[in-house]
């Protein structure tokens, strides 16, 4: 008998503690159930990447005076400078650039110390390839115009949070016209002058 009792007893507390396991994790899905949407429905919709996104360089062959430059203050000396001294002219002749982006840390400094600007960083993020050869990008492959999130007629793009009206969370069904929160980039060069 007192067995039979102390089974009951067992299996009465294993059903309180399951009840609580499972309003914890109820907890949980209703808790998120008022938090900001941050599903993207990848790759039909895409999020604008930010201002300042650091994305695959481009790189205008023409501007390239092969100072290497990009090379000394790259943290990895990763640009590849390939160039030969022309005599009738006395200045470099560039022949080949290449950047292997399944190196590069994307710090950007190459960009910002490259004296004829002929580097840029772009927002085009999505570089996955099956082979990582594929990532050593020459001066052809840099040359290319970059992706844009907005230009693709295929995609929904999504404004991120920065992006986003005061107050309004969800970046879906968004009119274009919108302005977004606080001041924007150009307003504030206004502001300066
Ligand atoms: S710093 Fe700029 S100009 Fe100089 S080699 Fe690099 S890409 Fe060319
Ligand atoms: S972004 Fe940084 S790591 Fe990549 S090539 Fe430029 S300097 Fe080197």
């Amino acid at each position: 008998m007192l067995k039979f009792l102390k089974q009951v007893v067992d299996y009465g507390k294993e059903a309180v503690q399951a009840g609580r396991y499972i309003g914890e994790g109820l907890s949980v899905t209703f808790d998120h159930m008022s938090r900001r949407p941050v599903t993207v429905q990848y790759p039909y919709e895409k999020l604008i990447p930010s201002e300042r996104f650091r994305g695959r360089i481009h790189f205008e062959f023409d501007k390239c005076i092969a100072c290497e430059v990009c090379v000394r203050v790259c943290p990895i000396n990763l640009p590849v400078v390939d160039w030969t001294f022309d005599k009738a002219s006395k200045k470099k002749e560039l022949k080949h650039y290449s950047i292997d982006f399944g190196v590069c840390i994307f710090c950007g400094n190459c960009v910002e110390y490259c004296p004829t600007n002929c580097l840029s960083m772009t927002e085009e993020y999505e570089m996955a390839t099956y082979d990582r050869h594929e990532l050593n990008y020459d001066n052809v492959a840099l040359g290319r115009l970059p992706y844009k999130v907005t230009d693709d007629p295929m995609v929904t793009p999504l404004r991120q949070l920065a992006y986003l009206p005061k107050g309004v969370m969800d970046p879906h069904n968004l009119p274009a016209d919108v302005q977004r929160a606080g001041d924007r980039p150009e307003d504030l060069v206004e502001q300066e002058k």
